[in-house]
């Protein structure tokens, strides 16, 4: 078995923004994502500064509406009803976390459906299931699915094993395997087995947050891997798959840093683009 061939998310982004930086400029008004942050959580301060430089480069407008961490949630919910309603607003973001004493659902379900460009909305999740078009696909299974394609243009029949079954990425980028056609088994911290499961997987999808726990014994040879944990550990980021183990076995593998980390940014500018159409529909 010769190594896996390494995907580099942050070229398949650049990708995706030099194609929407052409459309975005044929646009009658440029499109304006508002980026709602609530406290001061460093990850989420350097994340919020990617996606505002993901969106100058593709000529989407950024605005941050930025709130203590003391907010109530009467001033969140307020904000986004005035971002709702603001005309030259094209989608909204809540960069989550929030602090512990917000709702994070009732903040979330707040966001009209037409501007909720994260895809977390339970009416974009259900269009999604339904396969409706012009569903919002929440971006971290959006750019799952791209890097899958990247590997195999058709997964027809394989065997996909995710692991995690959270509403942000493991449950969603389970439903868009099985809507190409993929056999799904779902993971997550009950599994008994797991290193078995994960051995028959042609495409492993892992989103647990735990440091490098994928090692060898749970990777079948020549299967694809998409890494989707980021971790900060002492040694760095880390993803939730030992790099080593997995490149030695995989045919394809996602790194972290530079995997999927890009490509939900750029999902998210693509969402941007969708929302601007779908309001500006004649
Ligand atoms: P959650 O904490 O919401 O979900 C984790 C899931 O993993 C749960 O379903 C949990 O199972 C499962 N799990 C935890 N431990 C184990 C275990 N030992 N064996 C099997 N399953 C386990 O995390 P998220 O889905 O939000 O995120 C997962 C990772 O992906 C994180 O590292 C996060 O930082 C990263 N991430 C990366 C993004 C990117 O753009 N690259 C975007 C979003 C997240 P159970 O349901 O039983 O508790």
């Amino acid at each position: 078995m010769t190594a896996a061939v390494v995907i580099n998310g942050q070229v398949l982004a650049e990708q995706v923004r030099f194609d929407l930086k052409d459309k975005v400029a044929l646009l009658d008004k440029t499109p304006e994502l508002a980026v709602v942050m609530v406290g001061h959580n460093p990850a989420s301060e350097i994340y919020v500064k990617a996606k505002e430089r993901a969106c100058a480069e593709v000529g989407i407008i950024s605005s941050q509406h930025h709130l203590e961490e003391d907010a109530s949630e009467e001033e969140v919910l307020d904000l986004i009803d005035s971002l709702n309603h603001n005309r030259d607003v094209t989608g909204i973001l809540v960069q989550l976390p929030l602090p512990k004493h917000l709702d994070e659902k009732r903040v979330l379900y707040a966001i009209a459906p037409e501007k909720d460009v994260d895809g977390f909305h339970p009416l974009n999740t259900g269009c999604m299931v339904q396969k409706r078009e012009n569903a919002f696909v929440p971006c971290t299974p959006k750019g799952i699915m791209r890097i899958v394609h990247y590997a195999k243009e058709d997964i027809t029949g394989l065997h996909a094993v995710v692991v995690g079954r959270s509403q942000i990425v493991g449950l969603p980028v389970a439903n868009l395997l099985l809507q190409e056609n993929c056999t799904v088994t779902i993971a997550h911290s009950k599994t008994k087995n797991l290193p078995e499961i994960c051995r028959e997987a042609d495409i492993l999808v892992v989103a647990i947050g735990k440091p490098q726990f994928i090692t060898k014994e749970y990777i079948k040879p020549g299967a694809i891997v998409v890494d989707v944990g980021i971790n900060r550990t002492d040694e760095g980021l880390k993803g939730d798959v030992c790099f080593d183990d997995a490149y030695g076995l995989a045919s394809y593998l996602t790194p972290v840093p530079k995997g999927v980390g890009p490509m939900t940014i750029a999902m998210l500018l693509e969402n941007t683009y969708q929302a601007y159409l779908k309001q500006n529909r004649s």
